[in-house]
């Protein structure tokens, strides 16, 4: 087993940080325990593990998570009873649910799939997908048809379920990631990009729930601050809520740093003066994300971040972009990650510029030079 703590899930900035290889699984629960407690002590409000990283160096969270591991954990090792262990014949069927979204009546159906055909459980993917397992592939036609009476379809192979985060609904949200995620599902169904397990997600904000960083193509809503100075009187509420301390007050006024700044916008919230407002708010698209596994040379590969090509674009330009992104693909029939892997980003990058230098709407528009 490899345990991994995740220490910063923007490309931005990080990477992930192997804390310790292959740790028995009877080590592991020493390593969990030491990595709560250690959160419990050392840890902030809302501080996660990539907070923790940053914060104090990589190798102090690794000396402290890795403390005594050879100890005996007092809890022994538990047989984990989950219904997946009852292995069967049978496929595991995917159902599409876009933004991991289904209706209560589409639950319905779903469980009753589940129990006729299935073994009576539903698994939902980290991508949102439904997932039935222990289905005989002589009922798919008939699953797809009581499916498509509700709706539903099933996610057959090539592109994945399309995730989006709560953007629409969560307070951090900076655009409606759902809505446009479902208008990203009209152009894939109307370009039939059906063959090269493509991954989109989109998150409503820089927090990336929904894993955008691990996509082919992920859409990340931005807000650049604003200082008024009028407004300012070097209160410092702006400081506390910044949790990559990328404000400090010189001569009692805010000063952000926006290299630092990662368009989170939750100064702008925060300030109970309204000094800040939102400067520049958009979308940023991200290429070439993708998990540990299926690396063009077919080997097991590290994980890929998606880079960012573009910042603070309107959700109508992120939609042509992701278009252009999509046709291009399925031109390559590749992957985004994988023709990235292959090409190189700046490569990608130039037919994607020379795309935009087409249109006269995108004249203005550059692309990132490089993540930083
Ligand atoms: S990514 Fe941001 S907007 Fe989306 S659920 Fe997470 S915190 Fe909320
Ligand atoms: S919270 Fe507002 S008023 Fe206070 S220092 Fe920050 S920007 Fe200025
Ligand atoms: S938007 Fe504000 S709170 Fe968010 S990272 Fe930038 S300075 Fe910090």
């Amino acid at each position: 087993m490899i345990f991994f703590v995740q220490s910063e899930n923007n490309s931005d900035i990080g990477n992930l940080k192997r804390l310790s290889h292959y740790v028995k699984l009877f080590n592991t629960f020493s390593l969990v325990k030491n990595y709560v407690d250690f959160i419990r002590k050392e840890g902030r409000d809302q501080e996660r593990a990539a907070d923790l990283i940053r914060r104090l160096g990589p190798d102090v969270v690794k000396e402290a998570v890795t403390d005594k591991l050879e100890e005996v954990f007092e809890t022994e090792p538990f047989q984990c009873e989950t219904k997946q262990k009852s292995k069967t014949k049978g496929t595991i069927l995917r159902i599409r649910a876009t933004n991991g979204e289904v209706s209560s009546r589409q639950v319905r159906k779903i469980a009753d799939i589940s129990e006729k055909y299935g073994l009576g459980f539903v698994h939902f993917s980290l991508r949102g997908a439904p997932e039935i397992p222990g289905i005989d592939w002589k009922d798919i036609e008939i699953i797809r048809n009581e499916l498509k009476g509700v709706g539903l379809s099933i996610l057959d192979k090539g592109i994945d379920n399309l995730q989006a985060c709560f953007g629409g609904y969560c307070d951090n949200g900076i655009f409606d990631a759902q809505a446009l995620l479902c208008k990203i599902e009209k152009i894939v169904e109307r370009l039939g990009v059906n063959n090269q397990n493509i991954k989109i997600s989109a998150s409503g904000c820089p927090n990336s729930c929904g894993i955008s960083h691990l996509s082919d193509i992920g859409l990340i809503g931005v807000v650049e601050p604003g200082l008024d100075r009028e407004k300012c009187n070097g209160c410092s509420v702006c400081i506390r809520a910044c949790r990559v301390n990328a404000i400090e007050i010189d001569n009692k006024l805010a000063v952000i740093d926006l290299q630092k700044c990662k368009n989170c916008g939750k100064c702008i919230k925060t300030c109970p003066f309204e000094a800040l407002y939102e400067k520049r708010k958009g979308i940023s698209i991200l290429v070439g994300g993708q998990g540990p596994h299926f690396m063009y040379d077919g080997q097991t590969g590290k994980t890929r971040l998606a880079e960012k090509i573009i910042d603070f674009i309107s959700d109508e330009h992120a939609l042509k972009i992701t278009e252009w992104i999509l046709k291009l693909l399925k031109e390559k029939s590749k992957n985004g990650a994988n023709f990235i892997e292959e090409i190189g980003l700046e490569s990608f990058k130039d037919m994607v510029v020379k795309k935009m230098g087409m249109k006269k709407e995108f004249k203005t528009f550059s692309l990132i030079d490089r993540a930083e």
